[in-house]
């Protein structure tokens, strides 16, 4: 994997910039939400290496945005850590029966963030990577925790697109999915993704994928599938 990239989600713009800045200097890249939308958003189209989630947010707070990332089959495995305010334990208590992985209160110094960020990279998310977050198809293995493809054990550089509708299909082997539901579930933002872009993702994948490029089948005038 590239460099580690954190999404920092927080309204406060002060606050954002200082978190961005201590973290750019620490190396890592960083992407910036403001609201629960955007960081939902932005976690399920970049796959962030970590989630640096402030609770108190507008419309959307930080307790749902963590409860649904936990939800979403892609970004489930990104560790949480929350940013809570000073005597809101009840707070953190909640974050971390929905998931969240640790939690700094603020105030807090610039060494206190990237030494308990370093730690929870370190630890990875208390979602655990287990034999089920694994798909095995055929000679093909997809790690959804490590966001990687093996194809008869060798790993296959796919762009973020590609793989997430590799992991739409192969979840559900032998179901039929329309282009639309593809679409819908890999929509990005940045990413004009039409029903037409499905299959030029598909070709891309298949051409990646090699001989296991046979497994996604196309269903004409209605889709694709995964070989069953
Ligand atoms: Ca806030």
């Amino acid at each position: 994997m590239a460099k580690e990239t954190i999404l920092v989600v927080e309204d406060e713009d002060e606050i954002r910039e200082l978190i961005r800045y201590n973290l750019a200097k620490e190396g890592y890249e960083v992407v910036e939400a403001s609201t629960g939308e955007q960081a939902l958003t932005k976690a399920h189209e970049q796959l962030p290496t970590l989630v640096l989630l402030d609770l108190m947010l507008p419309e959307l707070d930080g307790l749902e945005v963590c409860r649904r990332l936990k939800r979403d089959y892609l970004a489930q495995h990104v560790p949480i850590v929350m940013l809570t305010a000073k005597g809101e334990e009840s707070d953190v208590v909640a974050g971390l029966e929905v998931g969240a992985d640790d939690y700094i209160t603020k105030p807090f110094s610039p060494r206190v963030l990237t030494a308990r960020v370093r730690a929870v990279l370190r630890r990875g998310s208390r979602t655990k990577v287990n034999e089920t977050d694994m798909i095995r198809a055929h000679d093909l293995v997809i790690h959804l925790g490590r966001h990687e493809v093996l194809v008869d054990g060798e790993p296959v550089p796919l762009t973020n697109t590609e793989f997430r509708v590799l992991v739409y299909l192969a979840r559900r082997p032998g179901w039929v999915f329309t282009r639309y539901q593809i679409v819908d579930a890999v929509h990005g933002e940045d990413y004009p993704v039409t029903e037409r872009s499905v299959d030029v993702q598909i070709v891309g994948l298949r051409k990646k994928l090699g001989d296991a490029g046979q497994y996604i089948e196309t269903v004409r005038g209605v889709g694709y599938r995964f070989k069953e």
